[in-house]
């Protein structure tokens, strides 16, 4: 018998038209752009996989939410429905909202972080890696031994426990601001962390002292993950795996523009009563009062519901199983992709599928080109565009452990037929795939790089499409 596809646990009710333009006018758009995809508008692409983060279809609770905004400057009702939720969820003492993740990343580097103190991380996200550079801090990543094989394990996300200890013994605590968490771990392909992992990087954490975060945007996704993977826990919801989850660390920092299931928003949780005190300083002076933080009253109503819903067991069977099926008609189509997939998007190796073009020509950046020529598809290099360049600290010359491209899957926005679509268009890239050429920098700014930099094409072959 047929396997089934995933199904969603929901219906559309409302929908938006989209366009696609054809081949001439995307290679045209493409040329304007400095062949750079985050400078296309958003008219020129047919279906964008650039990221996940605020992209996501609201319920009809939280539309309906959404008139219930209470738009009172202080101590509005919005902030005291949201500040139950997070407690309820997360169980931390304080709540500083924000307007997203980074806002509450600069705020934070920005309270505890001295000039030359390491932030260790399983693997910075950008803009976390972006925001530790940009306040002095030299950030470190200490992945796990199988996140880079090629083997598909569970909890490829992990933190390396022995390098952690290891780095800890060999520097005074002094000199570690913080260690984090990234959870699931975005840029090692979404994977999530096992909730052994976190408690023994929490014990280490709690034994020298050392502050502990959590990067937090897809904890729901993380929570999943564990249930489904991880001995002992097949019987606990996903609350309270998150609460276990929680209850390990410090504080938290979150993009609500993912398992927020919002299209903008973001906070800070931590139980640190004299931290919150500088914190909530730093929020009044660049996000707003401490009851919105940068967010409209309604906002905080669509993340109260949001947050509840992307914890149903039902949405994040779906989810996942979708990314999953996604992942296996890229491979089906001839692109070696990261296995397993994790909570959020697929990511197609470039490095293995592109070999004859090296990654100071950006391998990611052509598949990247041919997606978009190809198909009006959107996706995101993830390799050494993004990762690569000159560290502002130490002048070194940087490299991405992987050359990927990040197809990203909007949360209850696609249908299977659109990730057909998708996967068809990958079948035509393969075919042509000699002929895809690398790309060359030809301007580029100090921090993230990747979204402003314009980019030449090393052949014009390199974007050639085939009707
Ligand atoms: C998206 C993301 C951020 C940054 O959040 P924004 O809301 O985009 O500012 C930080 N860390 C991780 C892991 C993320 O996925």
């Amino acid at each position: 018998m047929r396997k089934r596809p995933p199904a969603e646990p929901y219906r559309i009710k409302s929908v938006e038209p989209i366009k696609l333009l054809v081949p001439e006018e995307r290679l045209y758009r493409l040329r304007q752009a400095n062949y750079n995809v985050f400078k296309l508008d958003g008219s020129d692409i047919y279906l964008d996989l650039l990221t996940d983060s605020g992209t996501g279809a609201m319920s009809a609770r939280q539309w309906a939410a959404l008139m219930l905004g209470d738009e009172t400057y202080a101590g509005a009702r919005s902030f005291r429905n949201f500040e139950k939720t997070v407690k309820e969820i997360f169980g931390k003492r304080f709540l500083l909202p924000c307007h997203q993740g980074r806002s509450a990343e600069n705020m934070v580097f920005s309270t505890v972080l001295k000039k030359g103190q390491y932030v260790l991380n399983n693997t910075h996200f950008d803009t976390t890696r972006g925001n530790t550079l940009h306040k002095g801090g030299i950030p470190v990543d200490l992945p796990c031994p199988e996140a880079d094989s090629e083997e598909s394990i569970p909890f490829k996300g992990n933190m390396d426990v022995v390098k952690l200890e290891a780095f800890i013994r060999e520097h005074t605590p002094e000199q570690i601001a913080m260690v984090i968490m990234t959870i699931t771990n975005n840029s090692v392909g979404g994977q999530p962390v096992s909730m052994s992992n976190i408690h023994e990087v929490s014990r280490i954490c709690r034994y020298y002292r050392i502050p502990f975060f959590f990067d937090c945007a897809r904890f729901a996704e993380n929570a999943f993950f564990i249930k489904r993977d991880e001995p002992g826990y097949q019987n606990k919801s996903i609350a309270e795996i998150t609460t276990e989850m929680f209850a390990c660390c410090d504080g938290a920092m979150m993009s609500a523009k993912k398992d927020g299931l919002a299209n903008i928003g973001g906070f800070i949780i931590l139980d640190d009563e004299e931290l919150f005190g500088k914190l909530t300083e730093m929020l009044i002076l660049i996000e707003g009062f401490p009851t919105y933080g940068g967010l409209a009253g309604r906002d905080l109503e669509v993340l109260s519901v949001g947050l509840k819903e992307v914890m149903d067991y039902d949405y994040l069977d779906f989810r996942i199983d979708q990314v999953k099926y996604f992942g296996e008609k890229i491979k089906e189509a001839g692109i070696p992709i990261v296995e397993p997939t994790g909570g959020h998007a697929v990511f197609c190796d470039a490095g293995q599928l592109l070999p004859h073009i090296p990654p100071e020509q950006f391998p990611g950046q052509s598949l990247t080109a041919a997606f978009y020529v190809e198909g009006g598809v959107r996706v995101v290099e993830i390799g050494s565009l993004m990762f690569g360049g000159v560290d502002p600290n130490t002048g070194e010359k940087m490299t991405a452990r992987r050359e990927l491209v990040r197809m990203a899957l909007p949360r209850r926005v696609f249908t299977n037929s659109h990730l057909d679509y998708i996967a068809a268009t990958a079948e035509r890239i393969v075919a042509r795939k000699e002929s895809l050429r690398g790309f060359e920098i030809t301007r580029e700014p100090v921090f993230l790089r990747h979204f402003t930099c314009d980019l030449k094409a090393l052949n014009s072959e390199s974007v050639m499409v085939d009707g």
